[in-house]
């Protein structure tokens, strides 16, 4: 519990308790022993009387030395014992009311999932340092504890609530690692990065997502909205922008190394059923995040995510490229993600194990959506899309009975015969949870009018329903089941 000095007073029974104790002991044993020099004094002036006389005030003064070391000493340490049990009751009983308020409230941030993910530097905390609003004083550790049960006081005289329950999350705060303010309000942060190498079609899948779920599954299924800060509204006016533009934007990474390198769009989702409040953390990470040796920004938020969207460009796996070139508009071509697949995902690989510092077993429990990108392009629909699906579905209904089932199915079949199987069985090792999607953001050719998207629902609806059931259940617009159906037996 606290051990980190705050700013604020502690309660009487762990600071002047102690001291008060403290003087009262010493102040009856300093008595005690006075009174003893005071008889031993009176013994060398004695020299006045006769000797009978001094032989019976000698006895007096020795008789009354030893009645104040017996008795005088047994009674202070008697006072002492009381005072230190009365002191010791009062401490046992602040310490267990402070113990329980602080179970009740670690068990709560616990079970309702809240921590804090900062949504700069992305590092993790289970509490805030949270602000005083008098004086602005930083109190790292606003919990239960020798600085007060249910309130303490800061150090200006400001009483500030200790707990969940009692207005605590009210307060303004701020990250512990990089002090940016925070609006996290003591939510549950729904985790999700967006990965994938350069031009794949990070941003554009994140407009598309960002703009059909607030603007269509929110108002459906009765979710309230809110941006975290105005910076956030800010990249939702972009989002818009670009959405109804039909255009797309590069992640900019900044160039200054102390910038983190991937941007999140927060937002918070309410809902009556809802306790606390959803907060959605989207993280759309600069491509060459994935593609230089030498990027040293440590990707804090695998460390916590429930769920990582991966995103390919087919166009970017040779055989594909070579096969589909000639249907593709020049732009396209031009936008055509460069890196390796392979590359990208050992490099993502090793991010993340760097990250997690776990092993690969521990990874493995992420949930992964694999997105194949941009499919409207060079007929690819009829490969993997929706047509596909169900094409598939209707030809084969005992086999292919659900439709998520068979589009995992056809995308992992498309890899295959792409000579892809070393990224697919990568995947499967890596991470037992996973998924394969094909999906087009813009749903044309880029720069050519508002996007139609088609299929960036759908990873996105698993991997929350995957970190927050409640969630799923109120989203539900698709139905996942977990049946793998291997590409192998065809
Ligand atoms: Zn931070
Ligand atoms: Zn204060």
């Amino acid at each position: 519990m606290a051990t980190i000095p705050q700013p604020a007073k502690k309660s009487y029974f762990f600071d002047k308790g102690y001291r008060d104790l403290g003087n009262t002991i010493k102040g009856a044993w300093a008595r005690n022993t006075n009174s003893i020099k005071k008889y031993a004094s009176n013994l060398g002036g004695l020299g006045d009387h006769g000797l009978p006389m001094k032989l019976f005030l000698g006895l007096v003064n020795i008789l009354a030395m030893i009645a104040v070391v017996v008795c005088g000493s047994a009674i202070t340490a008697i006072i002492t014992f009381i005072n230190i049990v009365v002191l010791l009751v009062f401490m046992a009983i602040v310490y267990l009311g402070f113990t329980i308020i602080w179970i009740v409230d670690r068990l709560y941030l616990v079970r309702k999932k809240i921590f804090t993910a900062c949504h700069e530097c992305k590092e993790k905390s289970l509490i805030p340092t949270y602000i005083c609003p008098k004086c602005g004083a930083k109190h790292t550790n606003l919990i239960p504890g020798v600085y007060g049960i249910l309130k303490r006081t800061c150090n200006c005289g400001e009483k500030l609530p200790t707990a969940f329950f009692n207005g605590r999350k009210n307060l303004e705060a701020e990250c512990p690692n990089c002090g940016h303010r925070l609006t996290d309000r003591e939510s549950r942060p729904i985790c999700i990065p967006i990965v994938g190498g350069r031009s794949v079609g990070k941003t554009a899948f994140i407009t598309a997502f960002s703009k059909e779920f607030i603007e269509s599954i929110a108002p459906a299924k009765g979710f309230d909205i809110e941006f975290y800060n105005d910076k956030k509204e800010d990249i939702y006016k972009e989002i818009t922008q670009d959405y109804l533009s039909g255009s797309t934007r590069m992640t900019d990474r900044p160039q200054d190394v102390n910038v983190a390198s991937s941007v999140s769009f927060s937002f918070f989702v309410k809902h009556p059923k809802f306790s606390p409040e959803r907060l959605v953390h989207v993280y759309d990470i600069a491509g060459e995040v994935f593609t230089d040796n030498n990027e040293n920004e440590v990707q804090k938020q695998y460390e916590y995510c429930q769920g990582i969207v991966l995103i390919i460009d087919p166009f970017a796996i040779p055989s594909i490229r070579y096969k589909y070139e000639e249907l593709l508009a020049p732009e396209d071509i031009a936008g055509i993600g460069k890196a390796d697949i392979n590359e990208i995902i050992n490099s993502f690989l090793n991010k993340l194990r760097e990250v997690t510092g776990l092993s690969d077993n521990k990874m493995a429990t992420v949930p992964l959506a694999v997105v194949i990108s941009k499919i409207d392009s060079a007929g690819l629909e009829q490969d993997i899309g929706s047509m596909a699906v169900n094409k598939l579905m209707k030809t084969d209904p005992e086999k292919f009975v659900d439709f998520f089932d068979t589009q995992d199915y056809l995308c992992r079949k498309f890899l295959k015969e792409n000579n892809m199987e070393s990224f697919l069985n990568n995947i499967s090792i890596q991470f037992k949870n996973n998924r394969f999607f094909a999906c087009s953001a813009i749903g044309h050719t880029r720069d050519k009018g508002q996007y139609k998207p088609e299929g960036v629902l759908p990873p996105m609806e698993w991997l929350f329903r995957n970190a927050d059931p409640k969630m799923g259940q109120l989203w539900h617009d698709n139905t996942f089941s977990k049946k793998t159906i291997s590409v192998e037996e065809n």
